[in-house]
Order: C-alpha cells, then sequence, then structure tokens
C-alpha cells in the first residue's frame, strides 16, 4: 500500500510568524520608525519607477546600494553584503555558514529570530542567561562560549527587547577573546546609541556585524538588511546567498535613502529625543503613584517594562487602539517610540490604566 505524504517532523507544529493584527490607531509594537518617507523622497522613487527595467534581473551585488549605505557609514563597499531584510542573512548564518549540529551561542532574552533559524537549521542551541538586570556579563559570555567550544555566538547589541547594551569595548574583548567563533552582532538598533564596531567589522577574522534599513532609517517596507566582514567571510556570503534576492525597486530607493543623509540623522536625532521624553514620561508616572515596575533605560527606540499587569496593559492599550509588544513569558510590555503625538498618547492611557487599576487595588 502506498503512502501519503507527510509533513517533516519539525515542522508540523509550527505557526507562521503573525504580528499584531487588526488595525490600530497607533503602532508602538515593532520598533519600527514612526516617519514614512518625505514627499521628496516619494517622488523620486516615482520617477524611478518611471524609468524602471521590470524585465530584467536586480543587480545580484547590489553596487549602487552598497557605495550609498558604504559612504554613510564610512566603510568599504567591499566588505558589505545585502540581503532581503536581516532576516535573510540570519538563515542564511543558520543555514549555509554553519552545519547541523553546529553550536550557536544565543542570550536570553534577545530577539526569537536566531533561536527560530538554528532551530531549522538543526543546530545546536545554547543559551547564555543574561544577569538579573538582563545585562550581558563580558567575561561570563565569553567563558561560555570558548567552554561549549561555540561554531557562532550571535546577538543584539543593543539588544531588542531589553534596549539595554554592550559598549564597544566589551564588544571587542569578546571578538579576540573568542577567537575561535564567529561573532555575529547585530546592530539593527546602534544608530540610536554610540557603541558601535561596525567600521572596525573587516579587521577581525570571526566577525560579521548586522545592520537595517527597517528601524533607524524608517524603511521596513522594502526589507534591507547588510553584513559588514572582512573580504574572506564577505565572499563566503555573497557566494550563499540567492542570487537575486534583493529586488531592482528596493535597491533604487534603498540607493535614495541612504544618499540623504541630512534625513537621516534628524530623524535619528528626533526619535532619540523622544525616546528619552517617552522614558522620563513613563519614570514620572511610576514614581508618583510608586508602581513596583522596573522601566529599562533604553539605548534604543523602544522601552522595555517588567510588571504584572503586562498582559492587562497590553489588552487596555489595544481596545483604544494602540499596539504595544506583549512578552508573556517575560511579564513585560516593550513600547517602540512613535511621533512626539504618538507617545503622549501612549502616556495619557498610561496613566489613565493605572488610576484605574493598581491604585484601586492598592487602596
Ligand atoms: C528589527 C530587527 C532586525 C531587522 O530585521 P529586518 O529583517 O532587517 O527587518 C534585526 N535584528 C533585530 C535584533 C531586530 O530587532
Amino acid at each position: 500500500m502506498k503512502m501519503s505524504y507527510r509533513l517533516c517532523d519539525k515542522v508540523v507544529e509550527l505557526e507562521p510568524y503573525e504580528p499584531i493584527s487588526g488595525t490600530y490607531k497607533i503602532r508602538l509594537d515593532a520598533n519600527e520608525s514612526g516617519f514614512n518617507l518625505p514627499e521628496e523622497i516619494k517622488a523620486g522613487i516615482k520617477t524611478i519607477v518611471d524609468n524602471m527595467s521590470f524585465n530584467r534581473y536586480p543587480d545580484p551585488t547590489a553596487k549602487k546600494l552598497t557605495a550609498a549605505f558604504a559612504d554613510y557609514y564610512g566603510l568599504d563597499p567591499e566588505n558589505i553584503t545585502v540581503t532581503n531584510g536581516s532576516d535573510e542573512m540570519l538563515y542564511l548564518l543558520a543555514s549555509a555558514m554553519l552545519s547541523r549540529g553546529s553550536r550557536v551561542v544565543v542570550t536570553d532574552p534577545d530577539f526569537s529570530m536566531y533561536s527560530f533559524y538554528s532551530f531549522l537549521s538543526e543546530n545546536e542551541i545554547l543559551s547564555y542567561k543574561k544577569n538579573k538586570d538582563l545585562e550581558i556579563e563580558i567575561d561570563e559570555l565569553i567563558r561560555y562560549v570558548n567552554d561549549n567550544k561555540a561554531d557562532m555566538v550571535i546577538f543584539s547589541n543593543p539588544c531588542n527587547p531589553t534596549g539595554r547594551g554592550i559598549t564597544a569595548e566589551q564588544a571587542r574583548k569578546l571578538v579576540k577573546e573568542c577567537s575561535e567563533t564567529l561573532v555575529v552582532l547585530d546592530e539593527a538598533y546602534m544608530d540610536f546609541w554610540n557603541e558601535s564596531i561596525l567600521k572596525e567589522a573587516d579587521k577581525y577574522n570571526n566577525l560579521i556585524v548586522l545592520k537595517t534599513a527597517s528601524k533607524a532609517v524608517g524603511a521596513a517596507g522594502i526589507r534591507l538588511g547588510f553584513a559588514v566582514s572582512n573580504p574572506t567571510i564577505t565572499k563566503a556570503l555573497r557566494a550563499v546567498k540567492s542570487p537575486y534576492n534583493v529586488n531592482s525597486l528596493s535597491q533604487e530607493i534603498g540607493t535614495c535613502i541612504y544618499s540623504d543623509k541630512k534625513l537621516l540623522e534628524s530623524r535619528r536625532d528626533e526619535i532619540v529625543k523622544q525616546t528619552k521624553v517617552l522614558y522620563s514620561g513613563l519614570r514620572k508616572i511610576a514614581d508618583n503613584y510608586k508602581l513596583p515596575i522596573k522601566i529599562y533605560e533604553p539605548c534604543a527606540n523602544f522601552i522595555f517594562v517588567e510588571t504584572d499587569n503586562a498582559g492587562k496593559i497590553y489588552e487596555f492599550m489595544l481596545e483604544n487602539s494602540v499596539a504595544v509588544r506583549y512578552f508573556r513569558n517575560a511579564g513585560a510590555i516593550r513600547i517602540s517610540c512613535g511621533t512626539k503625538e504618538e507617545n503622549i498618547e501612549f502616556l495619557v492611557l498610561f496613566e489613565k490604566y493605572i488610576q484605574k487599576n493598581i491604585l484601586k487595588t492598592n487602596r
């Protein structure tokens, strides 16, 4: 008798990634930029569309885009690999750059996609637990990586979701002392902080630094990710990616955006400023009402808050058409910085929730 096809065991129970569905007036759940592209850039994109050869494959090395990105960050274009969002690179790192059973160190808590792609690629995942303040103890992490003879260590700096980070000096120490391990430093949020080692990425033979257009740059919709590394690693990354991974339109639009340094810098500065306002607003409410919650001081464009009421606050916000991110297991919410007005609306709602609930139950 013939047997019928069955899904491979490891995918049977997987669910498709589902961001918050439904439409909400204010979206502070995905760490995106609160700013859409300005009209001048949109007008430029219309001209690009008119002149585009849609019948041709895109440039596999994304030369123009790589040049604009390299110029913005002060890098050598030869050391850059462009992917369809950092996500594509994360998958390549786990699958093509490692083998089944390769040992990957991730940190906990951190961006969940690292373990997800390692799971799909059948790597062995080793999880380093951060300290009680959710910080990496760098010497501990170095020892953990070396004791376990890890093939790769990957983490975000600053970290999503905590918003905390290690210094450039600590990052260098890790890269040097874990010399037999590929270190992948995801600097997705480093535009908002000042501890980058991006410019030194090509000086080490075991380092890849990741960047994305999805956060500070405000272009999550066109899916652009960048890996910066020495020429040997870069050659391998370019060789394993699918040749036409980044579509022509995204390459052109990305080139326009990265060429506009003034726009990028002014928006980044505004986001940094508004994140501080949001943080101090939250702190003030927490102090005024003596709330038993922990608010992490942000090095990025979002704020991580641990509270017993995380689920209830999340629901209350949704009812008021504001989406934040809820971490059920951690008992925490993460609030992305939106526009000034959006942040104020969040703070007003937050205080309203506190007045209605916690105060009453405390009396
Ligand atoms: C948002 C985010 C990214 C970006 O992913 P893209 O696929 O480029 O949108 C990468 N790393 C971390 C830690 C993130 O939070």
